[in-house]
């Protein structure tokens, strides 16, 4: 489908109109997209900068998109000041820290693990489900036995770390026990990456929403939801509410609108205003999408103000705001 057909789709009469839709107004979209230029590697939220720089030795050295998202997410995982990616997270409402992570490569093998405690690097983890066995994801105990039968230690430092558990504890008197959404608590490193050959790769992580159910599994690790690559069209990856993303099949929706010609931004902005309309009364609902396509331009786009993304490729290293419908108040 053309580009003018798909706007027409989306009710636009050209990119570049602003729209009003739920008393809100929607930055104006654009169809010219950013980028064009690879090696490239974009991710999610400040820690991107560093995450990308992990992955930039691999892309710079003419290494694959699939080894740099992996090196690259890994970088975050390690960060014990980040409260919403590997060990350093927030537990869950019953004081596990309990880890999902997912990998895809361009020709669609992929691998995932989710409700995984006590592993630094559940990103390795999931390349090695992708690389090892015949299957795609492995959660929980199974994960955890399988992980230790393939090598992968358990970390030996105390988890959740003394100030997480100090918060938790303040938690536990306020909430009464009460998982809710809270817009403070929760983030992910999702991360799309084209290497020097055109192949595309993308990887998410993430310790999930804070004090959620124990067994909560968020987007994140989920194939088509919080991470998603077609070789032939591009890839996206989401953050936020994860409930909100596996409603709509978040990534995966993203990519089959760049597949029916959206700009990679475009294609941002329908899913999200698709997540906007089944959830017209919820405040705080943060969600957002990262997009690239096989000619490495890229693109946001997200619920609310605030949504940075961070880009590096020749001549780039730097954030980028995502434009948004809504604005904190
Ligand atoms: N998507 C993550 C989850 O729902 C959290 C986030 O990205 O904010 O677990």
């Amino acid at each position: 489908m053309s580009r003018r057909r798909f706007l027409k789709n989306l009710g636009l009469a050209s990119a570049g109109v602003t729209l009003t839709p739920f008393n809100t107004i929607a930055e104006n979209i654009s169809s010219s997209a950013l980028g064009g230029k690879f090696p490239l590697v974009l991710s999610t939220w400040n820690h991107g900068m560093e995450a990308n720089a992990g992955a930039w030795s691999i892309l710079s050295t003419g290494g694959s998109a699939l080894d740099a998202v992996q090196k690259g997410v890994a970088v975050t995982e390690s960060d014990l000041t980040n409260r919403s990616v590997g060990l350093g997270g927030r537990p869950d409402r019953d004081g596990h820290v309990t880890l999902d992570a997912c990998i895809m490569d361009h020709d669609s093998k992929c691998g995932a693990v989710a409700f995984l405690e006590d592993f630094e690097h559940p990103i390795d983890i999931a390349r090695a489900v992708m690389d090892r066995t015949p299957h795609v994801m492995l959660v929980g105990r199974g994960a955890a036995q399988w992980a230790l039968q393939q090598g992968f230690d358990k970390v030996n430092f105390q988890v959740p770390l003394r100030e997480v558990q100090q918060d938790y504890e303040e938690w536990l008197k306020k909430s009464e026990y009460k998982s809710g959404v809270n817009v403070e608590n929760h983030d992910t490193i999702g991360m799309l990456a084209m290497d020097a050959n055109g192949k595309i790769a993308g990887a998410c992580t993430t310790s999930g929403m804070a004090y959620k159910v124990h067994g909560r599994v968020g987007d994140s690790p989920i194939i088509g939801s919080g991470l998603f690559i077609d070789g032939d069209v591009g890839g996206a990856t989401a953050t936020g509410v994860g409930e909100a993303v596996i409603r709509v099949s978040g990534a995966s929706a993203v990519v089959e609108a760049m597949r029916r010609g959206a700009a990679p931004e475009e294609a941002c902005y329908e899913v999200t205003h698709r997540i906007l309309k089944k959830h017209p009364e919820v405040n705080g609902l943060q969600v957002g999408f990262l997009a690239l396509n096989t000619k490495g331009e890229y693109g946001g786009y997200s619920v609310y103000d605030g949504f940075n993304f961070a880009v590096r490729h020749e001549g780039q290293n730097g954030m980028v705001d995502a434009k948004h419908f809504r604005t904190w108040k």
